[in-house]
């Protein structure tokens, strides 16, 4: 039986070793709450305002393996939990090249153009990886983490678990791009700001309240000036 990490629990951690103290001292992207598909896209944001600089959350496997930490509550728990040994230079290409394909679909949604063909093929392939299907367990040998309580046990066709969660984010961006949620979807309207987010209500225009803010300061600003 394969001994992986147990969700849920504020110690875990993918991979092996610690998290580097580099990605501690780098900012985090200051945006949580949104669909994983959006999630993904915001690992790029811009730190320290309008002359602030760009800022990758996304840039080596140890950064993909504590935002994987980050979002484990909202990825399928088998996968998760079986994700043992450290991310490698390939996961971390996969995720890439999907918040790529993500980063321009939101964009085009946004901006209520068609979606182009590669970006949808991308995100298309990447969905297939979270295939699976429920089976009957035997009922003892079955970690507990891939059963909802009396339900079945949930198998997926691709045997690496990062890539499961590649899927689960690609799932995601489908369902966000192509549901009635996908009118929701914003660009931050704050210069210099890079972030999607999806609107929660009417009026929302930043993705952040410190964005909101930082506008309304240099829009004070502007007035003040004589
Ligand atoms: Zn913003």
């Amino acid at each position: 039986m394969e001994h992986g990490i147990i969700v849920g629990e504020r110690a875990t951690r993918f991979g092996e070793g610690a998290v580097e103290t580099e990605s501690e001292t780098k900012p985090r992207p200051p945006l949580s709450g949104e669909p994983l598909a959006l999630e993904l896209v915001n690992t790029t944001f811009v730190h320290g305002g309008l002359r602030g600089s760009l800022v990758d959350a996304l840039a080596t496997p140890t950064e993909l393996d504590l935002w994987l930490e980050e979002h484990a509550e909202a990825f399928p728990r088998g996968p998760v939990r079986r994700a043992s040994g450290p991310a490698t230079a390939s996961h971390l290409a996969g995720f890439r090249r999907l918040r790529e394909a993500l980063r321009e679909l939101s964009r085009a949604c946004v901006a209520q153009e068609p979606y182009g063909e590669r970006a949808v093929a991308a995100v298309n392939r990447a969905a297939r990886l979270a295939a699976s299907w429920p089976e009957i367990g035997d009922g003892t040998a079955d970690a507990p983490a891939d059963r909802t309580a009396d339900g079945p046990v949930v198998r997926w066709a691709e045997p690496d678990p990062r890539l499961v969660l590649l899927g689960a984010v690609a799932v995601s961006g489908v369902e966000l791009l192509t549901g009635p949620r996908r009118r929701d979807v914003r660009a931050c309207a704050a210069p210099g700001c890079v972030l999607y987010f999806v609107r929660t209500h009417r009026r929302r225009e930043w993705c952040t309240p410190a964005c909101g803010n930082r506008v309304r300061v240099a829009r004070h600003n502007r007035q003040r000036r004589p």
